[in-house]
């Protein structure tokens, strides 16, 4: 039999999640950001699973773009950072791709260059990350010189992004948020703003277009979760199997450098997946799985191609137990991938983008009559 780790990709959940962020929003456009191979579900199936949903895609250079066009997906696709040199403009301009300018040197290439249809275009304002973009000075001269290029430049947006949108009762939020609604108000500008916290939990953050990502995918990004976050549903579930069970006399290590040692006589159960597969080196002795449906805890640090945990109290756990690593349990059972990333000191991105190639994903729902791009390795 094949090695048992799988990524499975519930195309419905992701539907039902976009349409949660849709109807948070019903005065906004929401695009969907799909960047980073779709926060690592595949950003074809998932352009494909949402193509009768959302307006336009999100991604974060042309190359993410260019994979999508050849993947047959039609609608605008924002770059959300922009170009990186100006050659790009050609593309962007073939393919129908709509740009952001943050920089002088980009507004300089694009209001330079002609293309055969003006190009949508994003000006990004720093109103407080401190990244990207023009401050809000800055931003009126670039808003008159592309208002100046109608033959250029079409559907032209303000769009922020936020640095603490997450925590419910910022204040550097609210300060965002005026900083781009003073602006927007001056210019007589349309707005883009709302990442998923705050299409979540600021609708005075709502603009003409919203770009939710994270919550596409069921993570909840607030720092505590609302009633509307509550409603997310995983789409990947980490799914695996028991393939060994050492039993271990009270003392004995298990794995690298023995850091986990039986503090009472142990069964151990080894599961395959591994730092080889993206799950992450960091997380800590107790970080739960669901074996059976039923959480056990990592014992022992994470090795390239297999992890262990203790069974001690699941008798019934074998050979063959299911093993889920995050997402949805069997009987409705979950383990939110957020519960996951606290144990590694980190968050759900970094998890989910950081499944590897090795890992096969497996695709389930999504609209009927569509089709999934076939899976690799199956
Ligand atoms: C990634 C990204 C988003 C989506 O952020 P989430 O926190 O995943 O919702 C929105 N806007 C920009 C500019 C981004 O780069």
């Amino acid at each position: 039999m094949a090695r048992p780790l799988i990524a499975d990709i519930d195309l419905d959940a992701l539907r039902h999640n976009y349409c949660l962020a849709r109807d948070l929003a019903l005065n906004s456009q929401s695009l969907a950001v799909i960047k980073a191979d779709a926060y690592g579900h595949g950003a074809i199936a998932c352009a494909r699973a949402l193509a009768d949903l959302a307006p336009a895609f999100g991604v974060a250079c042309i190359e993410e773009a260019i994979a999508l066009r050849q993947g047959g997906i039609e609608a605008p696709i924002v770059l959300l950072e922009g170009f990186f040199e100006a050659e790009e403009l050609s593309s962007i301009d073939t393919l129908g791709l709509w740009t952001t300018v943050h920089s002088e040197w980009q507004l300089d290439a694009l209001l330079t260059y002609s293309p055969r249809r003006p190009i949508a275009t994003w000006l990004k304002v720093d109103s407080g990350m401190h990244r990207l973009g023009f401050s809000p000075q800055q931003a009126e001269q670039a808003w008159a010189r592309l208002m100046a290029a109608p033959e250029r430049v079409t559907d032209v947006h303000l769009m922020s992004h936020f640095a603490t949108a997450d925590a419910l009762n910022s204040s550097y939020f609210r300060r965002q948020v005026a900083v781009l609604d003073t602006l927007a108000a001056r210019l007589g500008a349309p707005t883009c703003l709302a990442n998923s916290p705050a299409t979540l939990a600021w609708p005075e953050a709502h603009g003409a277009w919203n770009r939710p990502g994270v919550m596409l995918y069921g993570s909840d990004p607030l720092e505590g979760a609302n009633d509307a976050s509550r409603r997310l549903a995983p789409v990947m579930t980490l799914r695996s199997e028991i393939i060994a069970v050492r039993e271990l006399a009270e003392g004995e290590p298990v794995g690298y450098a023995g850091r986990w040692r039986a503090p009472r006589d142990s069964r151990i159960g080894v599961v395959a997946c591994g730092y080889g597969d993206g799950y992450d080196r960091h997380a800590r002795d107790g970080t739960p799985v669901l074996v059976d449906g039923i959480r056990a805890p990592l014992a022992g640090k994470v090795s390239m191609d297999m992890m262990t945990v203790d069974i001690t109290d699941l008798p019934e756990a074998d050979i063959g137990s299911s093993v889920v690593l995050w997402g949805s349990g069997p009987r409705g059972g979950r383990l939110p991938v957020d519960e996951v990333a606290r144990y590694c000191d980190t968050i759900s991105y970094t998890l989910l983008t950081g499944v590897l190639p090795r890992v096969p994903r497996r695709y389930h729902g999504g609209p009927v009559g569509t089709k999934s791009p076939d899976t690799p390795n199956h």
